[in-house]
């Protein structure tokens, strides 16, 4: 599945022809290659407070910069590896790189933490798991705690017996848990229970519609409130205007996520955005709680 592209017709052209690549054993061999020369990077996208009006963390979305294609998505690549061994590697790189950027924005003072979005595949990996203690092992406790994984609804779902386990020890390693994409999978009431996770993340898809349709609206409004009575955490993503802003504060969002605020940016970016970062004089219109 390849990522429509409205921005040019150069990345659309690059679109096809990576999606005529994907069926070649050669893009598949290309990625662990990729891998060996260093050729992925992590963009970051802030996520904000929604009270405060302050960046509180960013979620890490990979990138390949490929020699011929240039950057390449996520959507591009991960279908061709998520059942494969190489999905665990790039995984693995994925968190050594936000924990090495985590230590980084520490010593320049930023701190905030790192998603990281973990596949279905990866969390029922048992070594996986174990490699994450070891690359812990390099780091200060208060490095790891802001170091948080998001799965998306319907992997977590996927084996739940498997999946409960795998997400209890990543809290118990003192990572926090997100279930992305909330809202597109089927959880009931009791999955939600024994999932155990610490935040759920509203499907963009509901964020986009929400201001048109009253469906959409009662899903927002819906895993709002459900995150207040598990008393989890709940992040808006894909929020692109001013009006989607102001009405997921009058919804009691915690936090928010997307165009409207930032687009995902290499980390050097990141930290000279962070620098400038003020909130929008425009958030604070019907959100009376914002204090900056
Ligand atoms: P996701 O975790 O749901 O990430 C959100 C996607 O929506 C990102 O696309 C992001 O760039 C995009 N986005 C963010 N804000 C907006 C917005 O306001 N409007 C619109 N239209 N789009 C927005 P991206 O980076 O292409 O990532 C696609 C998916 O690939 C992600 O969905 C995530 O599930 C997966 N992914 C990203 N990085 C990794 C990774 O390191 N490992 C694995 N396994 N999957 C990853
Ligand atoms: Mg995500
Ligand atoms: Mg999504």
């Amino acid at each position: 599945e390849v990522k429509q592209s409205n921005k040019n017709g150069y990345k659309l052209f690059n679109s096809v022809y990576a999606k005529r690549m994907q069926t070649t054993q050669a893009f598949f061999k290309k990625i662990g290659e990729a891998l060996d020369k260093g050729q992925f990077e992590l963009y970051y996208q802030p996520k904000v407070d929604c009270r405060q009006g302050k960046v509180v963390g960013a979620e890490a979305m990979v990138r390949w910069n490929h020699p011929i294609l240039g950057i390449l998505s996520p959507s591009e690549f991960i279908p061709v590896i998520e059942n494969s061994g190489l999905i665990i590697a790039l995984g693995e790189w994925t968190i050594q790189e936000a924990l090495r950027q985590l230590n980084e924005w520490a010593g320049a003072g930023f701190n905030i933490h790192i998603s990281v979005n973990i596949s279905s595949r990866q969390l029922h990996n048992q070594e996986f798991l174990q490699r994450l203690q070891e690359l812990f092992a390099r780091y200060d406790v208060e490095i790891i705690r802001r170091l948080e994984i998001e799965i998306v609804e319907t992997a977590a779902l996927e084996d739940m017996r498997v999946s409960s386990e795998a997400i209890r020890k990543c809290r118990d390693m003192g990572v926090s848990v997100t279930l992305d994409d909330f809202g597109t999978g089927f959880s009931s009431l009791t999955h939600l229970k024994h999932l155990a996770a610490d935040a759920l993340k509203i499907d963009m898809s509901f964020v986009s519609g929400m201001l048109i349709n009253p469906g959409d609206r009662a899903i927002v409004e819906g895993v709002i409130g459900l995150a207040a009575s598990f008393r989890l955490q709940v992040i808006a993503q894909g929020v692109e205007f001013i009006d989607q802003i102001l009405m997921l504060m009058a919804l009691g969002c915690d936090v928010m996520q997307g165009y409207g605020i930032a687009r995902p940016m290499p980390g050097k970016k990141m930290a000279i955005w962070l620098e400038k970062f003020k909130p929008d004089p425009l958030w604070s219109l019907s959100s009376t709680h914002l204090t900056s």
